[in-house]
């Protein structure tokens, strides 16, 4: 086929593109909603595909709520009602994966949310740390990195080392941002001189979560998502139709320079279709 090229999602394309998918995965942040303000039109485009009997799942790199509380947060932003089985977070994959991963009775210590931590909870775990998790902790500290050190260092490579996600920054209004997950992730590598498995986006272990939850088929599965180097790329090396929406930290100059860049590994970041509401009033699709 060539390398991927980005065209504009609308008219005739997008009902096709449409009617080919019966699912939907969505990122969260920057595409649903920013902090506690919901994208406009979100909702409503939202409430449409729910309503054509389309499935929707939700796939977040954020290990900072549960599933319970996301299910909450959409019910309260207008969005169509979700099931916590219909939510991915890094915080129930992690879990997820800690889970698969341990052997029975074994423990992990957690640098992250009590969210992350009642996540693990789900499954009981007694004290024998056989693995440490990093994700989103705001009270991360030397202390909190010694003891992980610690663990790392009496398990050996018997003690697991995993991370929610990378996302080295968290956008907030007006180009600032706050240190993201990635940096918590590096500074344990870092002592630990070893590498993390990731469990958020890029890597496909989020997607696979999806599909041994529900009969998925990649090839009639939308990734709709506002970041190239996460969202995009899961979604182009699981072989899902990619589709970046400009409500979030990506604009449309990136997705050219990947594209003509000539350089295969970018190629894997450029998305089959971005999505851009019309101006009011020229009658185009919404949504
Ligand atoms: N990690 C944290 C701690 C966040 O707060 C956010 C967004 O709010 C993210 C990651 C990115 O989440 P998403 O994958 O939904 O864009
Ligand atoms: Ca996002």
């Amino acid at each position: 086929d060539g390398p991927r090229r980005c065209r504009r999602l609308e008219g005739e394309t997008a009902r096709a593109v449409l009617a080919n998918a019966d699912t939907l995965l969505f990122d969260c942040d920057g595409v649903l909603w920013r902090g506690e303000t919901a994208v406009s039109g979100a909702a409503e485009t939202l409430g449409r595909l729910a309503a054509a009997g389309k499935r929707l799942c939700y796939v977040t790199n954020n290990s900072g709520r549960t599933r319970a509380a996301y299910t909450e947060k959409l019910r309260r932003l207008g969005f169509p009602p979700a099931e916590p089985r219909h939510i991915f977070s890094s915080a129930f994959c992690a879990a997820r994966y800690l889970r698969q991963a341990l052997p029975p009775g074994a423990a992990a210590y957690v640098l992250g949310s009590p969210a992350l931590a009642a996540e693990l909870e789900a499954a009981p775990l007694d004290p024998a740390v056989r693995a440490v998790l990093v994700g989103f902790d705001e009270h991360f500290s030397y202390a909190k990195l010694c003891q992980a050190l610690r663990y790392l260092l009496r398990g050996g490579p018997d003690c697991l080392l995993v991370g929610t996600n990378r996302d080295h920054r968290l956008p907030l209004e007006g180009g600032a941002g706050i240190p993201g997950t990635g940096c918590l992730v590096k500074a344990v590598e870092t002592a630990a001189q070893r590498e993390a498995f990731i469990v958020g986006k890029p890597n496909r272990f989020m997607f696979d979560c999806v599909a041994s939850e529900f009969q998925v088929d990649p090839a009639r599965t939308i990734m709709v998502g506002d970041r190239l180097d996460t969202d995009i790329l899961m979604g182009n090396d699981c072989g899902l139709t990619t589709l970046l929406t400009l409500t979030g930290v990506t604009a449309l100059d990136e997705v050219r320079g990947h594209q003509d860049s000539g350089c295969p590994a970018r190629h894997s970041l450029v998305p089959d279709f971005y999505h851009r509401r019309p101006a009011p009033g020229t009658g185009g699709v919404t949504g």
